[in-house]
């Protein structure tokens, strides 16, 4: 008897089909499915079978036990979280990279030429960001592991600085970090580098309902450290309320004090496609280094995002991160091997659902996706301040709205929030800002539209009244 592997080999051509069927039934039912599932284990099920059922057996036990409970989390109203979509390219893209499964790890050019794919990928988003060709960058799942790889060759900075080689030798106790408000990734890479959670020096905010930070505290704060080294995590964009920190002015300090600067703009570094926002992160080349997520906003599937590295510090990048250390770096400083630039060993081809979307929309393309939703934001956000019902806890700064109810107690807020979300309309998640208990609702998928937030919207009013 042929084996179900063998039979599905057979089968392809079938088996593709009926992908191409269950991805477009679910891709054109978004508008209308459920933004919430429940999920219920099975016992009888859910246990790797003796023989293999074949692939379209397994493709209808997805249908029957799983498929219905996925949520709508790449539709129009899934406001949760920073959750971007797909485009049609970056679908395109990802199937693609399943489909030829090649393995990016290598040195461009050698072996195969994914990595040629990843250096160009990079460029064409270094031109969307309108960032200088100083910068080296590659791909990795998150804006999480981003964050870890700029902080590590950060680290690795301060090291030197301090008179150690922290990847060869170990950590040394003593480096300061600095931030206004730093994302939870960043504090998490912290953790994960041996830097310690605890051990960011938190800069003021600026007067005024800001999260950005107070310019002024961070140069007093470099100037107690008397030239010892610090890294600096700046945000372009926090969570809540999409605030900035000042570019310009701490490029400015750079030519000063001696830090190590990093830009988490993992979404909101997205305002660089857009020239009415493009001053929000106007002297970010100056950066070190960048985080920018790409399962956001420039929807490509999940898991997308890259960092980029200034490439006057590519012996330390590779210090940090090269498998073995190799006292003879030789080629590695000319040639671009992903092996010593990022986290992972194996990857698979991530440059490709990006390198469709880019080249199928442009920088055009791209700026309508993030003007669209900005000035979404910005309807929404006009509708809760004009309602009465609901209060602004910020004002809409970019894509994101950060609200509450009028005069309402905690509880009352959380269960508003979760009445609203059962009912699989929309998904928005809870926040707190400024001590107060807040909702937010980002907007970074191009499927949205002012339709969706009208009725949204309605719902909400009904709920509260
Ligand atoms: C989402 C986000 C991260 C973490 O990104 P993942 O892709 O979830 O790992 C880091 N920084 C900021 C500012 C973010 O919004």
């Amino acid at each position: 008897m042929i084996s179900p592997l063998h039979q599905d080999a057979i089968n392809l051509d079938t088996l593709l089909e009926r992908a191409k069927v269950e991805s477009l039934g679910h891709l054109n039912a978004l508008d209308i499915l459920p933004t919430k599932g429940a999920y219920t284990t099975n016992p009888a099920r859910d246990q790797l079978p003796q023989q293999g059922i074949g692939a379209l057996n397994a493709f209808d036990e997805f249908n029957e036990r799983l498929r219905n409970v996925i949520v709508a989390s790449s539709g129009p109203r899934y406001w949760g979280y920073v959750i971007g979509g797909t485009t049609p390219a970056s679908i395109v893209g990802d199937w693609l990279a399943t489909a030829f499964d090649q393995c990016s790890f290598a040195t461009a050019g050698q072996g195969d030429i994914s990595a040629n794919i990843e250096v160009e990928t990079i460029q064409l988003l270094r031109q969307l960001f309108n960032l200088p060709d100083t910068y080296l960058g590659g791909f990795v799942s998150g804006a999480t592991m981003s964050n870890f790889t700029c902080l590590s060759v950060a680290r690795q900075w301060a090291g030197q600085q301090l008179g150690v080689d922290i990847a060869n030798d170990g950590m040394v106790p003593g480096i300061t970090v600095l931030s206004a408000e730093p994302h939870a990734s960043a504090v998490k890479s912290l953790a994960m580098l041996g830097i310690g959670r605890n051990n960011v020096v938190r800069i003021n905010y600026l007067d005024g309902n800001r999260e950005a930070m107070d310019v002024a505290d961070l140069e007093a704060k470099l100037q107690a450290l008397n030239g010892q080294p610090a890294i600096l995590i700046s945000s372009a964009g926090t969570v809540n309320t999409v605030d900035f920190d000042d570019m310009a002015a701490i490029g400015k300090l750079k030519e000063t004090y001696n830090f190590w600067w990093h830009v988490d703009g993992a979404f909101g570094g997205f305002a660089a496609c857009s020239p009415a926002y493009q001053h929000l992160v106007a002297g970010w080349e100056q950066a070190d280094s960048l985080t920018i997520d790409c399962h956001k906003w420039l929807n490509v599937p999940y898991d997308s995002a890259i960092f980029l590295m200034q490439t006057k510090h590519r012996q330390l990048h590779i210090e940090t991160l090269q498998p073995l250390n190799s006292p003879y770096l030789g080629d590695l400083l000319t040639n671009v091997n992903y092996q010593t630039l990022v986290p992972e060993s194996s990857r698979r081809l991530r440059a490709l659902p990006a390198w469709f979307s880019l080249m199928a929309y442009g920088k055009e393309g791209y700026q309508q996706i993030v003007e669209t939703n900005i000035q979404l934001a910005q309807t929404f956000g006009k509708m809760l301040s004009e309602s009465g019902c609901f209060e602004l806890l910020a004002p809409v700064r970019l894509n994101t709205v950060c609200f509450t109810l009028t005069n309402a107690e905690p509880e009352q807020v959380n269960s508003f929030l979760k009445t609203l979300n059962e009912t699989g309309l929309v998904f928005m998640t809870p926040t707190v800002y400024r001590g107060r208990a807040g909702i937010r609702a980002a907007f970074v998928n191009w499927r949205t539209r002012e339709e969706d937030v009208s009725m949204v919207f309605g719902e909400m009013v009904k709920l509260v009244e």
